[in-house]
């Protein structure tokens, strides 16, 4: 005799196999059977610059594997007190792998890309005590979120807010739509993103330690603009983590 909940079980499974069968578990990027969806295969995932150490212990820069620089490294740039947020880390350096990840995620609809890259992003924090409040997706300007459909960062920081078990901040900073700043340098575009935070809630800031989420870091512009807003609004730390950040020699 079956039990109700084993019929059911038995037909969960049965429904489970069936979906398996017309639509395996395949890797997001080539397509190879994988054992659960969203995820990597081998392959794909040994083509990435994972950044492991020896890395900047504030901001995660990658330093060459054979450097032996102690157990708290700074870069220049930390070293000289121009870190954009109080602690940073990416999962990957951003290059043509990570960037086949990154753009049809951002602008065509990949959006399962982001079960991988929030993963990794979450791997990419172990190795800190970092304990945040919230967690919040970079904001979007409204216009491209009705272009686009969905805000890339918001679908990496859902999984991240669940594995710190805090709520994600969707609401509490407005941006505002300024034209896009790709191929412009860093100063251009510190210049460029100036301004176009506003906190609107500020209640929820006060006092808070903030996790901020983006896919990609180029310069650090925008982290260090929403750094300046938050922190005027009484945050109490920012922190940052992104799939993937452009590495430049320094
Ligand atoms: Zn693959
Ligand atoms: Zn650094």
């Amino acid at each position: 005799m079956y039990s109700v909940s084993g019929i059911s079980r038995v037909l969960n499974s049965i429904a489970r196999q069936s979906v398996e069968f017309l639509f395996p578990a395949s890797c997001p990027l080539c397509g190879a059977r994988v054992s659960t969806d969203g995820e990597l295969c081998g392959d794909c995932w040994s083509e990435f610059n994972w950044i492991g150490n020896p890395k900047c212990c504030r901001c995660g820069y990658p330093f060459p594997a054979n450097l032996d620089l102690g157990a708290h490294p700074l870069c220049p740039r930390c070293a000289s007190g121009e870190c954009p947020l109080d602690l940073i880390r990416a999962a990957c350096t951003y290059d043509d792998v990570s960037r086949s990840a990154v753009l049809p995620f951002k602008h065509a609809g990949r959006i399962l890309n982001a079960n991988f890259m929030s993963r990794a992003m979450i791997w990419a924090m172990r190795d800190t005590s970092v304990s945040p409040d919230v967690v919040m997706p970079v904001p979007l300007a409204w216009r491209r979120l009705f272009h686009r459909g969905y805000n890339q960062a918001a679908l990496l920081a859902r999984p991240i807010a669940r594995a710190y078990g805090v709520p994600m901040d969707l609401t509490s900073v407005r941006r505002r739509y300024r034209p896009d700043m790709g191929h412009k340098n860093a100063a251009q575009r510190a210049e460029n993103i100036r301004g176009v935070f506003r906190v609107i809630n500020p209640g929820a800031i006060r006092g808070r330690r903030i996790l901020l989420v983006d896919d990609v870091m180029t310069t650090g512009a925008t982290f260090s603009e929403l750094y300046r807003v938050l922190m005027n609004a009484g945050a109490s730390s920012v922190y940052g983590v992104v799939f993937c950040r452009v590495v430049r020699a320094i």
